[in-house]
Parts: structure tokens; sequence; C-alpha cells
């Protein structure tokens, strides 16, 4: 049996990216043959093993069919005779269907080192439609190695329209969309992913809520670049220069949902847009069962961003009530992300990236005075349940006012 180094490994090693997770395919063994071996079996579906000794993954060369809608419907064939060349051929793009040997030969049948000369991310074969992740892949990829000039191939693309124009994302389960959507907003260009999606049409069956702020005006006073669409890119982008966590990314791709929904007779303003838009936001988060953390911020932040840029003009009993909304007091670290996403908001704007944001520090500010409200001396009163509650909610709002005060002054 021969074993290769496949994927992503053999790709980054060829850009000269360090490489963290190593894929490699075995040809010419059988699942005994591997047993025998020592070799650990893993996951049910496929032909693949752990070496119990260093915890690599080693899987068997197999081709693979279509055989119904969605991802259940694969068939798997593994057989030594598989050739590598067989492996390759039904991978997702040329750049990532190499394998070399440990004496770094290269088999290289669909012309990957090509490809990545060129900057190019082209599909291996017509077998790429038969599984619609390989959409949410390929915008992903564009994602990560935009930076570097990479581009999606011209006929790519044309597969990629055919596969969103046919439904077929629609079978995609939540699971596999969301491992996708979440390390695409992890990459340097989370933007590149939404566009390249936007481009194939795929935006439209995956996030129709994203899609339709495209070509929605905002007024140019506040808004530079005018379109929401862009706008909503910007800020994405902002969000990953101000390397910002997964939850606040989240946040940022949906947080100007409600402008989709605002009658154009009323355009350019959005009034209430904030919370039109809860709907929207509440109905992505479950689409892709987005964790806790994510679906909790997003809602937030599509509430009250605008109350994050008035920050400074919020009278003291409204600048309580949204602490309280997040419950500033037992989850400090929520209220931070929701001041980075509303700062992230104000710098996606078109020549504003670099205008100071003191809306930050005010609210940081705000925070900490009510929060620094002791309990203790309101105990010692013999206060408690209700009046307790109500007690502490006069001392912190007595506490924003002196903060307004002294911070306005
Ligand atoms: P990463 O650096 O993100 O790990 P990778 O290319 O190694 O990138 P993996 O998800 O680890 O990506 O997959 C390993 C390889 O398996 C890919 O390079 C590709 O050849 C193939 N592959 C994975 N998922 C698919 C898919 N859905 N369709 C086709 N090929 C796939
Ligand atoms: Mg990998």
């Amino acid at each position: 049996m021969q074993v290769y180094k496949v994927g992503g490994a053999v790709r980054d090693r060829l850009l000269g990216l360090p490489v963290t997770d190593v894929d490699r395919v075995v040809v010419g063994a059988s699942t005994e043959e591997m047993l025998a071996k020592g070799f650990r079996p893993v996951g049910a579906d496929f032909p693949v093993f752990l070496d119990p000794k260093t915890g690599e993954e080693y899987a068997l060369a197999r081709t693979e069919r279509k055989s119904g809608r969605g991802y259940g419907g694969f068939t798997f064939y593994a057989s030594p005779e598989v050739t590598l060349e067989e492996d390759l051929i039904r991978r997702d793009l040329t750049i990532n269907a190499m394998a070399e040997d440990d004496q770094l030969n290269l088999t290289d049948p669909y012309h990957g080192q090509r490809d990545l000369e060129a900057r190019i991310l082209r599909h291996v074969s017509p077998a790429f439609a038969e599984d619609p992740l390989r959409v949410l892949r390929v915008a992903r990829f564009a994602a990560r190695y935009a930076g570097l000039g990479f581009t999606v191939a011209d006929e790519t693309m044309d597969l990629m329209r055919q596969l969103s124009e046919s439904g077929e994302l629609q079978a995609l389960t939540a699971e596999r969309s969301w491992k996708e959507i979440s390390r695409a907003l992890m990459e340097d260009r989370p933007q590149v992913f939404i566009q390249v999606l936007r481009d194939c049409g795929a935006l439209k069956e995956l996030m129709p809520e994203v899609d339709a702020l495209f070509g929605v005006p905002q007024p140019e006073t506040h808004h530079p670049e005018i379109d929401t669409g862009l706008h909503t890119l910007s800020v994405l982008e902002q969000s990953s220069l101000h390397k910002q966590p997964l939850t606040v990314r989240w946040a940022c791709l949906l947080h100007d949902l409600g402008k989709g929904l605002t009658p154009e007779e009323e355009w350019p303003r959005h009034i209430a847009h904030e919370h039109t838009g809860l709907k929207l936001i509440k109905a992505v988060n479950e689409r892709f069962k987005a964790p806790k953390d994510c679906q909790e911020l997003a809602l937030l932040v599509g509430q009250y961003h605008t109350h994050g840029h008035r920050a400074l003009e919020l009278k003291a009993s409204t600048l309580l009530e949204l602490l309280q909304s997040f419950d500033v007091y037992r989850r400090p670290q929520r209220f931070e992300e929701f001041i980075a996403a509303c700062e992230m908001d104000a710098r996606g704007r078109k020549g504003l990236e670099q205008r100071s944001y003191p809306q930050a520090d005010y609210l940081r500010g705000a925070a900490k005075a009510a929060r620094e409200v002791a309990v203790q001396p309101l105990l010692e009163q013999g206060l408690k349940g209700p009046e307790l509650g109500e007690a502490l909610k006069r001392e912190r709002l007595k506490a924003l006012k002196a903060y307004k005060e002294a911070a306005t002054a």
C-alpha cells in the first residue's frame, strides 16, 4: 500500500503557508489490511482510520457516486483497486486535488499546480455539481485566498450558478452549512465569501434576507456608500480587520436586515428597521442552527445598534434600560461584543473607516458605573425581593446620571 498527503496540506505547502491539518489517502489497501496493521476505524460512513500511535488520519482511496438528493444521497466505493487519480477526481477544486508522497513527489493529474500559480479556484470535474456544499466551500476558499489574488474560474462560477438555480442548496443540512459559514466568517476576507455567494445566486437561496439588502439605499449623509448591501460587506470587512470573534462577525452580517423590508416610498430612510429586522434575524439564526451566543448577540445588536451610535445622547434612564437588556451585570463580555459590533457598523461606511468612535468608551464607562453600585448597603437596610430590585435600579440610575453629567460636562 502507498500513503499520500492530499488536500489542504499539499496546497498550503506549495503556497508557502503553514500546514495545520493533514489529510492522508491510502491506495492499495483494504479495510481488513488496515485493521490488521492496528489502525482504528473512525466514522461509520467513510473508510477512515486513525493511527493509534500518532492520531493521524488515513482515508482509503475511494470513488463516490450520487444516488439521491442531498448529502445522504451518496454512495462510496473503496477498494484496493481504486487508484489515486480516481480518488483525486472526486475532490472539489484542482488546487485541492493534488497528492504527494513522502519524497514530496507530486501527483497532479488535474493541473492544480498550474491553477495555484494562476491564482484560480477551478472545479475538478462536472461531478462538482453533485454536492451543493461545494458552492459554500469555494466561496470560503475565495475568502481565504483573496489576499493572495485568487478568484473563482468563470466555468466554476457557471456551475455554482446552475447549482444555486436548481434549488439543491435547500437540501443542505444546517450543520454542514453552518460549519462552512462560520469558518468563512473567520477568514481574513469574510466579505468575499458573501460577495461570491451573491455573484453565483447562492446568497438568494441561503440568506435571501441578506441578499435583499443589495440595491436598498440609505441616506448619503450618514452612509456615503449608500447601498445597504455594500455597507454590510464593509461592516464584515471591518470586523475581520479588527479581529473580532465569530459572534461579532455574525451580528455584523445580520444587523441591518430590517432595511430590506422598508417600503420603497420610505427610502432612503429606515424608520424602526431595528425592530422590523428581528424576525428576519431570528429566521436566519434558526435556519443554520447558529450557536446560542451567536444567535443572542445578533438579535441584541439588531435591536440596539442605533442606541449604541446615539449613546452620548441617551437619557440616563434609557442607558439603564440598555444595560439591563444586556444583563451587563452577569454578562459583561456580551456587552463588550455589542460595543464592538456597533463600532464595526460605524466604521463600515465609505470614507469613515478611521473616524473615532467615542461611543465605545462612553458605553464601557456607563456599564462600569452601573456595575459598581454595591448591593451590600441595600441588603443591610433589610431590602429583599422586588423591593431590593427596585432600590438597586434607583441607585444605578443615580450612578448613570452622575456618570453622564461628568462625561459630557
Ligand atoms: P482546510 O485547510 O480548510 O482544512 P482542506 O482543503 O484540507 O482545507 P478539508 O475540509 O480538510 O479541506 O478537506 C480535505 C480535502 O478533501 C479537500 O482538500 C478536498 O480535496 C476534499 N473535500 C473535502 N470536502 C469536500 C467536498 N464536500 N467535496 C469535494 N471534495 C471535498
Ligand atoms: Mg484539511
